[in-house]
């Protein structure tokens, strides 16, 4: 029987990768814009599971159906913990990917290399058709470079060079295959695949 899933994002690039992931027969994924649109939540929650559960939970309340939701970003050591939630806003204007990455840069100007550890995170919140939540977490560990490098990716994909390579190439600077094999994205993806085929046998 076909199981529908809504992605609660309207990110296409996200789509793809979590098609690809939770690959079970008989599963079909939907995006929001292929529902009845209704009001977005508002993401207030101070971390990552936060956020990624009030997205999963209002798309599951909406649609009656299967719901998934992501949410990530980055952390910076040397910063606090910061852009942490608010990633995708740190300058200011939502999804400024130049002015977010100059703030970072900015922020570590006197800051040494083995200081500028940072690490992606991300979050999944899935919420079956009879409300039962699974969670699942994902992490890359890196340093933050000196300069942007790279045009793959997104983000602050062109600052981050991950230890999987060595610190030698930034996530901009690999194509989505490699990235997704090592990624935090990828990481949560096969955490919460792991997690559902316990439930499904
Ligand atoms: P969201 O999960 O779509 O809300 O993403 C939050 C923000 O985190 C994005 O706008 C990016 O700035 C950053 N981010 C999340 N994942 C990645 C990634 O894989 N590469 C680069 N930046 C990312």
């Amino acid at each position: 029987m076909e199981k529908i899933v809504v992605i609660a994002t309207n990110n296409a690039h996200k789509v793809e990768e979590i098609r690809t992931a939770l690959d079970f027969p008989g599963w079909r994924f939907v995006t929001l814009a292929e529902c009845e649109p209704y009001p977005e939540p508002a993401e207030d929650a101070d971390d990552f599971t936060g956020n990624a559960f009030i997205k999963a939970q209002a798309a599951h309340m909406h649609t009656g159906l299967a719901a998934l939701a992501d949410d990530s970003g980055l952390i910076v050591d040397a910063l606090g913990g910061e852009p942490g939630v608010f990633s995708a806003r740190y300058a200011g204007v939502h999804g400024d990917d130049a002015a977010n990455n100059a703030k970072v840069l900015a922020g570590l100007e006197d800051v040494a290399d083995d200081a500028r550890t940072a690490r992606f995170a991300c979050a999944l919140v899935f919420i079956d058709e009879d409300g039962t939540r699974t969670d699942a977490m994902g992490f890359i560990e890196g340093r933050i470079g000196h300069e942007l490098r790279g045009s793959e990716g997104f983000g602050y994909d062109p600052l981050f060079l991950p230890d999987a390579f060595g610190q030698k190439k930034t996530l901009a600077e690999v194509g989505q295959d490699e990235k997704n094999a090592i990624s935090h994205r990828g990481n949560a993806l096969r955490a919460l695949k792991a997690k559902l085929q316990t439930g499904l046998q």
